[in-house]
């Protein structure tokens, strides 16, 4: 239990700050934190979410930061979805430079569709990490807990998620196990953020929440504006105990169904495999978690790896003009474009169009688990998200911000 009191702390921390100016990683270099920062990834924030709460009355906090603040939008990395943007977050970096490049991936050494959840895919240093190494006090609180072991790489201090919390934190925070499927996995990351202030007022606290209610509802819905309405209070709180708040989205949600609300699919895999011959050609979607029960694994981007003699230009036209295809780009293009890992996509990346998802086969997708209209990411209809900071920053209003800016507008910009 920590048992420094607030002058002493502050006082540590001025000291810190005078005499640890700045960290240095991932070629950019941040600030000691004058005051607590408290990094939010909300996942599948919309920027429409925050606006249709503000609108309703449900977020008092967030309408003031607007107001007072920093409130922009920033655009996240392709493919829009949830490890590649919180790992982008937290080493201010694209994927090109850490590597996570789906939250699941074709591993070519080993021949294997895997998870990219184990750090050994992690290719560069994260900021947390620089900052523990620096001696700063860090706290990591993540909803699922697939996140975690990626974010708290490397560093040492507190790091749970609210999904496999044990005994000893759900005294702590005061909250009983939540389910994986439920608002109340990230309401237990918020609540544990402000025990953790109350206790310990790290540094750094990095906090990342789930895309449950956002695959559900949509902005300005009473389910969307209840879970705005309960954030908007622990940020408040955060806030309130002297924490610089920032809060951005690993990517944004939109509808992905026609007008009678079946969920609009471009099955690749079949596609290819009535082209070509049946598993020649195979295809990816890095969007597969363990989790499928709210999109039923079904996203904007896949990548497609073309057996020996298939050239990428045909295969890219021929998939191009499908209905529902917005973009196809060979791998060094969509490496230039969206900065990924040339040696983790296919040889073609394929995004759909903003109300349109990418299927492999219509076989292998259960859907019976959809028991709302489906909202999926992971295309370019979702790379726009809020960059919110609570206090004002100097930014030239033309600059084409990133979610992955914002430690360095955070600690940088004062
Ligand atoms: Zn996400």
């Amino acid at each position: 239990m920590e048992t420094q009191g607030c002058n002493d702390r502050a006082r540590t921390a001025y000291h810190q700050a005078v005499n640890t100016p700045s960290v240095a990683v991932n070629g950019r270099s941040y600030r000691w934190p004058e005051r607590p920062l408290v990094v939010v990834c909300v996942d599948g924030c919309e920027p429409a979410y925050l606006e249709r709460g503000i609108e309703a009355g449900a977020m008092p906090w967030m309408a003031r930061v607007r107001d007072t603040g920093t409130y922009r939008v920033a655009d996240c990395v392709i493919p829009s979805f949830t490890n590649p943007n919180n790992l982008s977050i937290v080493t201010g970096a694209p994927p090109a430079v850490h590597g996570i490049a789906g939250n699941y991936f074709w591993d070519p050494d080993t021949g294997a569709e895997v998870m990219m959840n184990d750090p050994k895919y992690l290719r560069c240093e994260t900021i947390l990490a620089a900052f523990s190494g620096a001696g700063a006090r860090l706290a990591v609180v993540t909803a699922k807990d697939k996140l975690r072991r990626l974010l708290g790489h490397g560093m040492t201090g507190v790091c749970f998620s609210s999904e496999k919390a044990d005994g000893e934190t759900l005294a702590f925070v005061g909250r009983p196990l939540p389910s994986v499927y439920s608002a109340d996995l990230s309401e237990f990351v918020f609540a544990a953020a402000v025990k953790l202030m109350e206790r310990d007022a790290p540094d750094i606290t990095y906090l990342s929440t789930t895309d449950y209610v956002q695959h559900k509802h949509a902005p300005g819905t009473p389910e969307a504006n209840a879970f705005y309405r309960m954030m908007d209070g622990y940020l408040a709180r955060l806030d309130a105990l002297g924490a610089t708040v920032a809060l951005t989205a690993d990517h944004g949600m939109n509808a992905k169904t026609d007008a009678a609300g079946a969920p609009r699919v471009v099955y690749l895999q079949d596609f290819v495999d009535a082209w070509l011959g049946a598993a020649r050609a195979r295809v990816i979607l890095p969007i597969t978690d363990p989790y499928v029960v709210h999109h039923g694994a079904l996203g904007s981007f896949a990548t497609v790896y073309l057996p020996d003699g298939v050239s990428a230009a045909e295969a890219g036209t021929r998939i191009g003009a499908l209905a529902g295809i917005d973009v196809v780009l060979a791998r060094p293009d969509a490496a230039a474009r969206f900065e990924l890992p040339p040696d983790r996509i296919g040889d073609l990346v394929v995004v759909s169009a903003r109300d349109v998802t990418i299927g492999t086969s219509a076989a292998r997708h259960d859907l019976s688990g959809l028991d709302a209209p489906l909202r999926s990411h992971g295309g370019i209809g979702e790379q726009r998200v809020p960059f919110v900071i609570n206090r004002p920053t100097t930014v030239d209003p033309a600059r084409r911000l990133r979610n992955f800016d914002l430690f360095d507008l955070a600690l940088n910009s004062r």
